[in-house]
């Protein structure tokens, strides 16, 4: 075997369980296609996370938590794992080039943003069109933009947009918010800030940038041009279910089914954080996910040896 326990995903669920994975003396691997951090590294200021009162940059968490983790002797691969399957009591994965074996695994692979599926969105892509608010932010100063969503992604990012763009216009498809309080508050009382309720973006169009959207009000049905330029999505996310979809197949569809150790139907396999149904995804259960699924892995490989 490679590892007692390997970790695939270095966002805050996974890093939380490579540092108490390691302080048990598990011989673990954390394997991440990309940088640690994962949805973290493009939020700016996380306010809610326990501990830091003036809140704390998600690139800066994730950095302490990685350096937590290999204090505590945590290997650290850049690799993207393609594939899982159950061999010798253990686990195989399949990556890019050759194979890694564990004796058990923790999927901690998050989510992507969800498309609003509408014309103009692949197209634009890139061009006004964008997934990450903290990322993409700095490019719309003095410019009009359009956020798309009610939930808590769409208010705590157009309140960092509003911080460059001229206004935002918020186009939600009720008449109230799904986000916290908090931010609505905010949100409400921020002059570059206006909400369109009841409405739904059906094209988003443009020349070599976008220039505007299509809004269908969905209560009456009728339809206008809104001129901008910018359109920030942030319906929600699609958890990154695909690569555990063999081993677990009835969950292919949504979230990932786990007990109240994180442990799903397939001993020795872990899913924590955004990829597991009843998460709450937020950093802190993402946390705390992450180090009950290490310590249940702990008492799992235990017993196998026993
Ligand atoms: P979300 O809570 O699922 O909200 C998605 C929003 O997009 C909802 O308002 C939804 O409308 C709307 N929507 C969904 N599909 C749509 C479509 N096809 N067209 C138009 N609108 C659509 O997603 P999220 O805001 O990304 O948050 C995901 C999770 O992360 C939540 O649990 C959230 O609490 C958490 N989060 C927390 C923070 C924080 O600071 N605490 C920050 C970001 C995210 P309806 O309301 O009508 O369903």
């Amino acid at each position: 075997m490679d590892c007692d326990l390997a970790i695939i995903g270095g966002g805050p669920a996974g890093l939380s369980a490579a540092i108490y994975a390691g302080r048990a003396d598990l011989k673990t691997c954390l394997l991440e296609k990309a940088l640690v951090g994962g949805q973290v590294s493009s939020t700016l200021d996380i306010a809610n996370y326990p501990g830091f009162p003036e809140g704390i940059d998600g690139p800066q968490l994730a950095a302490k938590m990685r350096a937590q983790a290999e204090r505590f002797g945590v290997e650290f691969r850049t690799a993207e794992v393609h594939d899982i399957r159950r061999e010798d009591g253990g686990f195989v994965l399949q990556l890019q080039k050759g194979e890694f074996r564990a004796r058990a695994v923790i999927v901690a692979t998050g989510s992507d943003p969800k498309k609003i599926g509408v014309p103009g969105e692949e197209e634009f892509r890139g061009r006004g069109v964008s997934y990450c608010g903290t990322c993409d932010a700095p490019f719309f100063r003095e410019k009009r933009v359009v956020v798309i969503g009610g939930g808590d992604s769409a208010l705590k990012e157009s309140l960092h947009i509003a911080k460059f763009a001229s206004s935002v216009t918020i186009v939600h498809r009720r008449d109230s918010f799904r986000g916290e309080k908090i931010y609505q508050r905010q949100v409400l009382t921020n002059d570059k800030i206006s909400v369109r309720w009841n409405a739904v973006v059906r094209e988003i169009t443009g020349d070599k940038r976008v220039q505007s959207v299509v809004l269908e009000d969905t209560q009456t049905g009728g339809t206008e041009t809104l001129e901008t330029d910018g359109v920030f999505v942030f319906v929600g996310t699609i958890p990154n279910t695909k690569l555990i979809c063999s081993l677990v197949p009835k969950n292919c569809r949504g979230h990932i089914d786990t007990d109240h150790d994180m442990m799903t139907e397939i001993p020795g396999l872990f899913a924590v954080g955004d990829v597991r149904q009843h998460s709450y995804r937020q950093v802190a259960t993402a946390v705390g996910e992450g180090a009950t699924a290490a310590m249940a892995a702990g008492h799992y490989l235990s017993e196998l040896e026993s």
